[in-house]
């Protein structure tokens, strides 16, 4: 059932990419895979998933152990300070750095270790009160500082778009992060990349690549409803 779902929504990146003009290979679908068993991650690996998105620290370490180590961890749920000691080093990007004292946790940890941690920032672009996050007015001033920590390099950003029951809903979200990635891309700052563009879930992941999307963070569409909803 997993497997079938993930080839599934593969297919649908696939398709999206197609639509937009774009190349497969510059979207990456991560499998989100938080509440559930490694059971269901494994089914998903045999379908060919690498990538794998959690949100809390201790899933991440409880799950890494027991499945695959060719398994990229993303972590992508809000991180406290007082977890990143155990979250770097295992996850592969962590999409949700918040706040400079955050990505200085970060730094702090990653020296230690003599590491280069990958971080996206996370933007709140709709400015949702329950939301984590940089309003995109602040983003810059954070870019800046966070780009002078040399054992953190930022990727990208990241967005958790609205609840919404129509997609298109959000395409202006997309579009507004979009473009802010293409102009602080260009300004070409030391230890900024804009590699990456994190945005899109299962209700909207299609809207997302359409708008430039370069990883896109699935869970429902792959592998069913979570018990509770989470963020
Ligand atoms: C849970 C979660 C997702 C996946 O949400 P679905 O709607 O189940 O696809 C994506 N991004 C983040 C940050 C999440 O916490």
């Amino acid at each position: 059932m997993v497997a079938e779902k993930y080839l599934e929504i593969q297919k649908r990146v696939e398709n999206a990419c197609a639509r937009a003009g774009r190349d497969p290979g510059e979207v990456t679908l991560i499998a989100v895979s938080k509440t559930k068993p490694v059971g269901m991650l494994n089914e998903a690996y045999q379908a060919g998933a690498r990538d794998f998105g959690e949100n809390k620290v201790q899933e991440i370490l409880e799950k890494y152990p027991v499945l695959p180590q060719d398994i990229r961890w993303h972590m992508i749920g809000h991180l406290q300070t007082n977890k990143v000691r155990q979250v770097v080093g295992k996850a592969c990007l962590i999409h949700s750095v918040d706040s400079v004292k955050l990505a200085a946790e970060i730094e702090k940890e990653s020296s230690k270790r003599n590491l280069v941690t990958p971080i996206l920032l996370e933007v709140n672009v709709a400015e949702e009160e329950s939301k984590f996050g940089f309003h995109l007015s602040e983003t810059e001033q954070a870019l800046t500082e966070i780009a002078a920590f040399p054992h953190v390099s930022i990727q990208g950003l990241m967005t958790i778009a609205p609840f919404v029951k129509d997609a298109e809903e959000n395409r202006q979200i997309f579009r507004k992060l979009y473009q802010f990635f293409i102009d602080i891309k260009q300004k070409k700052a030391d230890n900024v990349y804009m590699n990456v563009l994190s945005m899109g879930m299962t209700g909207d992941f299609e809207v997302a690549i359409e708008e430039g999307a370069t990883m896109v963070r699935v869970g429902t569409g792959i592998f069913g409803e979570r018990e509770k909803r989470e963020n």
